[in-house]
């Protein structure tokens, strides 16, 4: 996520010219031999993900496309990510543009370059799409709908993610999870870690379940009696 470009809006804004409606970008002038006045600019590249996404050089300098929108709609460099909030990084038009919440983390390695980690957010969302295939808008939906409570015990998630301990202990703690029928793949609604656990352990087997919610009655009436 390098944000290390010596242009300002002003300076692309003479050469380049983006619709937000569209999400195309269209050169004003001839920089190049192939990028020439009135020709959509940028190069689409696939990426790990198997999605194309938009890059645009311009002297030298390679510029995600995600960015140079979000350039040309505030006037300033986006010191963070910019999602899409469709997931696909083609539609590059206004509405479909988010900024990430947080920085992305930065970090100083010991031979003196910078690297940027994926900040909690960023990696919610990609952690989202990559092991559910929803976006994080539609994660959110789903845990309004829910009130942000699991949909079997009715609580809020407690149970933290693995790692060192940090003064922010609540960045640590975990989402809820999307349970998803293992047999059909179809998202069912969120859960907390232990009950998500709980289906997992008895193989989604609502029998097992069953008899298990009544083995437990069987025997505090026991004790009761
Ligand atoms: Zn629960």
């Amino acid at each position: 996520m390098a944000k290390a470009v010596d242009f300002t809006y002003e300076d692309l804004a003479k050469v380049l010219d983006y619709d937000p409606l569209t999400g195309e970008f269209t050169w004003k002038v001839s920089v190049s031999s192939r990028a020439l006045a009135g020709g959509l600019a940028g190069v689409r590249q696939r990426m790990q993900n198997g999605k194309d996404y938009l890059s645009i050089t311009y002297r030298g300098r390679k510029m995600s496309g995600a960015q140079v929108a979000w350039l040309f709609l505030t006037k300033e460099w986006p010191d963070r990510s910019v999602f899409f909030i469709d997931e696909n990084p083609d539609n590059l038009r206004a509405p479909n543009l988010k900024i990430a919440e947080h920085k992305a983390i930065r970090i100083t390695g010991k031979d003196g370059k910078t690297s940027y980690k994926m900040n909690t957010e960023q990696a919610r969302h990609y952690g989202l799409a990559r092991s559910y295939g929803i976006s994080y808008t539609e994660y959110a939906e789903m845990h309004a709908r829910q009130g942000g409570v699991c949909a079997i015990c009715g609580l809020k998630e407690t149970s933290k993610l693995p790692g060192r301990k940090t003064k922010d202990s609540d960045s640590r703690t975990r989402d809820l999870s999307v349970d998803h029928d293992h047999a059909t793949g179809a998202i069912r609604n969120l859960l907390c870690n232990s009950c998500n656990h709980i289906l997992g352990e008895a193989k989604d087997n609502s029998k097992v379940l069953r008899a298990a919610a009544d083995y437990l009655d069987r025997h505090s009436q026991k004790e009761a009696a």
